[in-house]
């Protein structure tokens, strides 16, 4: 029998890790997958700030020999603190090192773009052993997309929408993120606002030279009209990470902003300017950085909640399928343990696609169940509309860290990395892996 061909879609976490996984399954090379990677942007795409790598996350970056390189990589975020107007801080909550505990802070933070670096580098590397032993590896065609995709019951036939290249594969998966087009190509775009659940918050990301005042603990600043700003440590590259946040329902123009990704960035960054320039705090540097700033990433906050994950021949991995959003802390490492769970499915399931994901779907849902379960009244509560509502959330989190209260909440409520299935599905097992291409993408 052939060995099967398979369309990712999305170069980022999720799809060079699920094509990694699938090549090192144990059968000779000649029969694994025949991979393709289609991304989007004609490069990369770097944009995105700190994210984080818990539980089962780290188990799984292990299996592919990245933990050094990703520790290597590590942002030295130290905690959280909590910030007022003043700069004065009402709350320190250290990071929680020993894994044991999930804190805002995680084990393992680690800059966006610099990890979507190292799993398509790990990746490659990975696909090189492949055609070495014989295999065919792993295709990746980047600056395109799909505009057309058909299944008839034997193949997926799609057309890339800008070389016209019409090509069809046994098998599709959606690694293509929040804003997913294969999820609208295969489910119908009519759906989409069902999917995808707005939490009514809305955010942009950049980073910006470091100053004297910015230090290795990320600082929280909460202004009232339900605003908030994060300055967080990027130590790699010397720079000062920023996540500044509106929750509001009423204004739409925050969502329409939004629907244009890249393509208006300058509104985006005009209405971050509009409803930040009043806070106080460092907002006059943090607006003039915005402002000058060429990796900025703006996107609506929400989750995307479907019930089943495939379509036929069409899967969806990562944040195209069960996002939780940048709030839950889980984001990425769902993404990892999706990938690894969908290759081992596929590789336990080799002649019948349909058993394949419905294990892994089984194997998932009750983590992104219990990941997309946010405190009642997220994100708002948090956020307090009226400058008294702020002092009185400071106030709290002053009184948790001092109780030491704060990690029985976090038990109760924190993100949920250590209940992800990490079962063995003979994948063969890896050494660490040095980058040899490490010093190119250190600008990341
Ligand atoms: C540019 C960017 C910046 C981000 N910044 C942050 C951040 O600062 N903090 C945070 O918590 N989370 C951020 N995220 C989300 C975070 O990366 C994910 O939550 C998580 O890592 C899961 O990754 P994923 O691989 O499932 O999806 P994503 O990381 O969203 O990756 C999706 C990939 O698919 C590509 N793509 C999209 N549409 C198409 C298409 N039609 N055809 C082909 N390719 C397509 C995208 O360019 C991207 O490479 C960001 C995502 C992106 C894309």
């Amino acid at each position: 029998m052939a060995p099967p061909t398979i369309l990712i879609v999305g170069c980022s976490i999720a799809g060079p890790t699920l094509a990694s996984f699938l090549l090192l399954s144990p059968l000779p090379a000649s029969q694994k997958p025949h991979i393709t990677i289609l991304e989007r942007s004609s490069a990369l795409r770097t944009q995105g700030q700190n994210i984080d790598i818990r539980g089962a996350g780290i188990t799984i970056i292990r299996k592919l020999g990245l933990e050094a390189v990703i520790r290597a990589s590590t942002t030295g975020e130290e905690g959280v603190q909590f910030v007022d107007k003043e700069g004065k801080v009402w709350a320190a909550f250290p990071a929680d090192r020993s894994g044991k505990l999930s804190t805002p802070t995680a084990d393992i933070e680690i800059m966006r773009g610099r990890l979507a670096e190292i799993c398509w580098r790990r990746s490659e590397s990975i696909s090189e052993d492949v055609q070495r032993d014989g295999g065919k590896g792993i295709e990746y065609v980047f600056g395109d997309y799909l505009d057309e995709l058909e299944q008839d019951g034997e193949k997926v036939h799609v057309r890339f929408a800008k070389s016209g290249e019409r090509r069809s594969f046994d098998l599709v998966v959606g690694a293509d993120g929040l804003q997913s087009r294969t999820r609208s190509m295969a489910w119908g775009a009519q759906g989409e606002e069902d999917r995808v659940k707005r939490l009514g918050m809305y955010g942009a990301f950049f980073s910006m030279p470091k100053e004297k005042t910015d230090s290795a603990w990320r600082k929280w600043f909460h202004a009232s009209g339900r605003r908030g700003v994060m300055l967080r440590p990027d130590e790699q590259r010397g720079k000062t990470t920023v996540f500044m946040y509106v929750v509001n329902e009423a204004d739409d123009r925050l969502m329409q902003v939004a629907e244009k990704g890249r393509e208006d960035v300058k509104a985006q960054k005009r209405l971050m300017e509009e409803y930040f320039r009043d806070v106080g705090w460092e907002s006059r540097r943090i607006i003039r950085e915005m402002m000058a700033t060429e990796d900025f990433y703006y996107d609506l906050v929400g989750q995307v909640k479907m019930d089943r994950w495939s379509k036929g021949r069409v899967a969806l991995l990562g944040d195209a399928g069960y996002c939780a959003s940048p709030i839950s802390g889980m984001g990425t490492t769902l993404a990892l343990s999706g990938a690894y769970n969908l290759a081992g499915a596929l590789t336990r399931n080799p002649n019948d696609y349909t058993a394949a994901f419905s294990e892994y779907e089984a194997k998932m849902r009750p983590v992104v169940d219990r990941a997309q379960r946010l405190v009642p009244g997220m994100p708002h509560i948090l956020n307090p509309e009226t400058a008294w509502g702020v002092w009185i959330l400071n106030t709290i989190v002053f009184l948790l860290a001092q109780s030491g209260l704060i990690h029985l909440v976090i038990r109760y409520v924190g993100p949920p990395a250590n209940t992800v299935p990490v079962e063995e599905y003979g994948f063969k097992k890896l050494p660490e892996w040095t980058d040899s291409a490490d010093d190119s993408v250190r600008r990341f």
